[in-house]
């Protein structure tokens, strides 16, 4: 029913500079969190007695800071995903501050299989600018812990961040290669609106996160990890040869995924939104024409905590017609290596006609798109223009998305 089950944890022990995720800063023991988990395990009961979690592959607890939880609540969780889901990869987001030995053993035994650590810099100056809670050496040495486990870990890096020079860049890069990490994602550092780094540089024209130097700190990277063995295969994803990550790949392919906690994002085809709207009398009825759904959770966490049913929660809901749903598939396909899916190509032929034949000669023609053996793939100009190679290709479904909320 779904192929990938996403549970969101937005507990976080500070928050960091430059964040506008959902999450909150909560203190360490903080009762809700154990409430909140056990919640979450509730909604997974439910969600698999709809028939909901039926071929799901992979898994990913994601934040905010999963490890926060803690070893007995997060061991607990995942417990509860594998007896429910029994995915293949089952993924926990860390950050190094939370990432005790005890956690991580508990992670393990449980039945995860990989860690994502949000390592961001191995520059201390620059963690402190992004007030991150760790330094350098402390994610050096929980990094190599958690490969010492034998679990698949990835790290997260950060680049046009303030202080960042091409040197400390390169550092990072090639200090997380040499931890032995199978998989790495970098991303440009965004200024939100609103965060305390956006306030800090009010006055400032921020040259070093400027999208030109937001482009050359990801060309850098691409150098380096791949003159050290990973090859790209996503705008920000890195990996050894079967190291990429299944779950993030579903996300770029129209697979259909349950997310499960505050502020979570669902996509159902028609089918799971029906039966999930079985348990949830006041889901609104799918327009006509509609052939996906897009539901987020707004409930708060304390509300979720205190009454997990499904059908209390408040959500907001998109639905999509077949071409909308195919324009998103297309860019989705944008983000990755391999591109657009021949069998994806053909019908948006089918439903755009000549439309999709113009844009695609458009973006051809101004280096956006290219063709590799018999593939429409992004190039690096498409990338780093990806506002408006994504755009031109979400543009050739017409009409409003329908949107409601419950
Ligand atoms: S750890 Fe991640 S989610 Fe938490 S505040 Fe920092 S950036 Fe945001």
């Amino acid at each position: 029913m779904v192929g990938a089950l996403y549970l969101h944890i937005p507990f976080c022990a500070r928050k960091c500079a430059y964040c506008d995720f959902a999450s909150w800063a909560t203190p360490a023991g903080d009762a809700l969190m154990g409430a909140y988990a056990c919640a979450l395990g509730e909604q997974l009961e439910e969600a698999a007695s709809l028939g909901l979690l039926e071929g799901c592959e992979t898994a990913y607890v994601g934040g905010g800071t999963p490890t926060l939880l803690g070893e007995k609540d997060l061991g607990r969780l995942v417990e509860k995903i594998v007896a429910v889901a029994a995915p293949s990869e089952l993924t926990c987001e860390a950050n190094p501050d939370s990432l005790s030995d005890e956690v991580l053993l508990a992670v393990r035994e449980a039945g995860a299989t990989r860690l994502s650590i949000g390592v961001q810099s191995l520059d201390d100056g620059e963690l402190r600018e992004l007030e991150r809670l760790h330094d350098a050496a402390c994610a050096r040495e929980r990094v190599e812990a958690a490969v010492a486990t034998g679990l698949e870990v990835s790290v997260d890096l950060m680049c046009a961040t303030p202080g960042q020079t091409p040197a400390s860049w390169d550092r990072s890069l090639k200090g997380a290669v040499a931890l032995g990490v199978g998989h790495v994602s970098v991303y440009p550092l965004q200024i939100e609106e609103g965060t305390p780094l956006d306030c800090r540089f009010a006055d400032d024209p921020c040259a070093w996160n400027d999208p030109e130097v937001q482009a050359e700190r990801m060309t850098e990277a691409q150098v380096a990890l791949e003159a050290r063995g990973y090859h790209r295969y996503e705008v920000a994803s890195y990996a050894r040869a079967g190291k990429e990550c299944r779950h993030n790949k579903a996300y770029w392919t129209g697979s259909p995924y349950l997310g499960l906690g505050t502020g979570a994002s669902s996509m159902l085809d028609l089918e799971g939104y029906l039966r999930l709207r079985l348990r949830c009398p006041r889901l609104p009825r799918p327009p006509e024409d509609a052939v996906r759904a897009r539901l987020t959770v707004e409930t708060g966490r304390r509300e979720l905590a205190a009454d997990p049913r499904l059908s209390a929660l408040s959500l907001s809901l998109e639905f999509l017609n077949e071409d909308q749903a195919v324009a998103e598939d297309l860019m989705l396909g944008a983000r990755l290596v391999e591109g657009l899916r021949p069998e994806l190509v053909v019908r948006a032929r089918e439903l755009f006609g000549a439309r999709l034949d113009d844009t695609v000669d458009a973006l051809l023609a101004r280096g956006l798109l290219a063709e590799r053996d018999g593939r429409l793939v992004p190039t690096e100009q498409g990338w780093l223009l990806g506002n408006e190679l994504y755009g031109a290709l979400w543009g050739l479904a017409p009409g409003e998305v329908a949107s409601a909320r419950c």
